[in-house]
């Protein structure tokens, strides 16, 4: 048996005909970049995440670049943050020019430890950037008391948690923005890359737009220099599309965590830990094991998918080492590190590949 870690083509199946009228409609139109599609999704996303205003973007890390852009952030400023998350995170923050300060992670939740942040902030701090990692919101109410009190914005990189939720409130809508991705392996995800960022704040929503497009308000009158950051017509068709599942697809994911959460009660496999006033969304679904990277080599030789987010932390990377991070300052992190595998969640697998799935590691470790 085959178990992939994501099986797009599945997902395809079921919706090609819309994506294929979607598409076409897009192309009949020739209204390529920007438009009423993108418009459509911008109201859509910024709705089904509790703000107002959805400003698209070319992609997820664009998003979060463009955020740091319109805030005004760069040379000179710290931005608060995890080590344990994409690359892209810390990425925009060196490229807007700022200082990424990595405060380690909770280990149940993996998502940044709220209790070690004052700690780095300094008076150059302009804002935290929280990650709501594999689909579960970080504790916002203590990051936003901790950006009240020390006068911090805070960005959302909620990439892997499109429309989760926190305290019944979803994701985006605690900070001045919220960053989605809409790379194909995201919950909802595009034909190619896109994402977005939302906000409650009209002045940071204009700011937003001007970013996207090169800095400039009026055609060719430049105030700040900004950058290519707009959303293609295409994504956004497809994304409407995919956004009328989304709750159900996650669900599915939901559905399939409970599964493999029984499969694994009792065993030394440590299942996710969600907390009781969080909805994940699953975008991974990961486990702590004992000899991670044997069962990694050994789920991959049973042709079952699986990946390690992530194998280094972002302060031991090269392209960081000016940031004088040295093993051991982020121990949590580091232990993650080694110890955690993503295996296949998404919503269509079928009982028989969870069950082989969740029974070739148990398998292994008994
Ligand atoms: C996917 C992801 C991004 C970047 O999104 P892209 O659309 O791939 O540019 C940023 N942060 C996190 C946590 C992500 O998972």
């Amino acid at each position: 048996m085959q178990v992939p870690l994501l099986d797009l083509k599945a997902q395809y199946a079921k919706i090609r005909d819309e994506m294929l009228a979607a598409v076409t409609e897009v192309l009949d139109s020739q209204i390529c970049i920007n438009g009423p599609r993108v418009v459509e999704l911008e109201e859509k996303i910024a709705a089904s995440s509790d703000c107002k205003y959805g400003v698209g973007a070319s992609s997820g890390t664009d998003a979060i670049l463009m955020s740091l852009m319109a805030l005004g952030i760069g040379a000179g400023d710290e931005v608060i943050t995890t080590p344990f998350t994409f690359f892209a995170t810390a990425g925009c923050i060196h490229r807007s020019g700022a200082k990424a300060v990595f405060v380690d992670i909770d280990p149940k939740t993996y998502n940044i430890d709220p209790s070690k942040i004052e700690a780095a902030i300094t008076d150059k701090t302009k804002a935290i950037l929280p990650v709501h990692l594999f689909g579960q919101m970080a504790d916002m109410d203590a990051i936003m008391a901790i950006a009240k009190k020390h006068n911090l914005y805070v960005i959302e990189d909620a990439a892997q948690s499109v429309t989760s939720s926190y305290k019944g409130k979803k994701a985006g809508s605690f900070g001045m923005i919220g960053c989605f991705s809409f790379y194909p392996s995201k919950n909802l995800g595009g034909i190619g890359d896109g994402g977005m960022t939302v906000t409650n704040d009209e002045e940071v929503k204009k700011d937003l737009l001007i970013m996207r497009n090169h800095g400039g308000g009026h055609k060719y009158f430049n105030e700040v220099v900004g950058g290519n950051f707009r959303l293609d017509a295409l994504q956004a068709a497809g994304l409407l599309v995919k956004l009328q599942y989304l709750d159900e697809w996650s669900q599915g994911r939901r559905d399939n965590a409970a599964y493999y959460n029984k499969k694994f009660a009792g065993s030394v496999v440590e299942t996710p830990y969600i907390e009781a006033d969080c909805v994940s969304i699953y975008n991974q679904y990961v486990v702590r094991v004992p000899k991670r990277d044997e069962v990694l080599a050994h789920l991959r030789e049973n042709n079952i998918g699986c990946c390690v987010y992530y194998p280094l932390g972002l302060h031991m990377q090269k392209c960081f080492e000016y940031l004088g991070y040295k093993q051991g300052d982020m121990p949590e992190t580091e232990k993650a590190c080694k110890e955690v595998i993503a295996l296949p969640v998404y919503p269509e697998l079928t009982d028989e590949m969870k069950d082989f799935t969740a029974d070739t590691l148990l398998a292994f470790l008994s």
